[in-house]
């Protein structure tokens, strides 16, 4: 398989004063071209951060990111803000819309500054929102309006999807058609998905789960047999 995305040896420590908090000790990982990764851990594991490292709002303190062939580790601000702005979208748990501006509008707020956008109404249909193009946040869901931020996520059609607890917020029942967008987005266009999850149950939809533990890999496994989010129960 072809890495989209690539750790080598990756450590993050957060200093406080005098006290230093190793979140990351040393991890070494992969998100494979078009391939759905469930990073499974329990709360302060080190999840999130690794999820910032790999979208580049957070650097390492020591070790390497590549995307593609491309070593970011050292890059300037300049290049990493162009890596995050054409290849990633970011899902994370509250949604972050703008509350004055419809889901069709907080979807065009990115692709009137994307290079090769799909249309605002094209991104919202994929997520199952083509009928509520002109609704408020507030007239959605919850489960809606995390759709609209995936949609807001997609409509540039980045090669990675990087998602930071997506269900987190919800209940089960609109927790899954949120996971539904996200397996339909990266069946259908192709986009590599990690997805970071407390929920071990969530781990089922996906093609390959990395566990995470005190800031280390504990194991990863492969599933042989994905789920359906619709199959998934919690
Ligand atoms: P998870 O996403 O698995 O809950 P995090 O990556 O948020 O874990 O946190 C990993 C560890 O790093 C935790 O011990 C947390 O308290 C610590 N940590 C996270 N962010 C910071 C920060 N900005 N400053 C200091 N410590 C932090």
């Amino acid at each position: 398989m072809t890495a989209v995305l690539r750790t080598e040896n990756v450590t993050r420590i957060y200093r406080t004063g005098a006290v230093e908090v190793a979140a990351l000790r040393g991890v070494t990982m992969q998100l494979d071209v078009g391939e759905m990764v469930v990073l499974l851990g329990p709360s302060g594991s080190g999840k999130s951060t690794l999820l910032n490292i790999l979208g580049a709002l957070d650097s390492p303190t020591d070790g390497r990111l590549f995307f593609r062939e491309t070593d970011l580790t050292h890059a300037s601000d300049r290049a990493l803000t162009r890596y995050r702005r054409d290849h990633v979208g970011f899902v994370f748990q509250f949604y972050n819309l703008m509350p004055a501006l419809t889901a069709r509008e907080n979807v065009a707020l990115v692709t009137e500054i994307a290079a090769n956008p799909m249309p605002p109404e094209e991104a919202l249909s994929r997520v199952g929102l083509g009928h509520r193009l002109d609704h408020f946040p507030a007239e959605l869901s919850g489960g809606e309006q995390q759709r609209v931020a995936i949609a807001r996520a997609i409509a540039k059609r980045p090669e990675i999807l990087l998602c930071d607890e997506p269900t987190g917020a919800l209940d089960s029942a609109t927790g899954i058609t949120v996971l539904e967008a996200l397996d339909q987005v990266n069946r259908e266009l192709g986009t590599a998905t990690a997805i970071i999850t407390h929920n071990a149950e969530i781990r089922r939809i996906a093609h390959r789960v990395i566990h995470i533990a005190d800031g280390r890999i504990a194991r990863e496994e492969v599933n042989t047999t994905r789920l359906k989010p619709s199959e998934v129960r919690w």
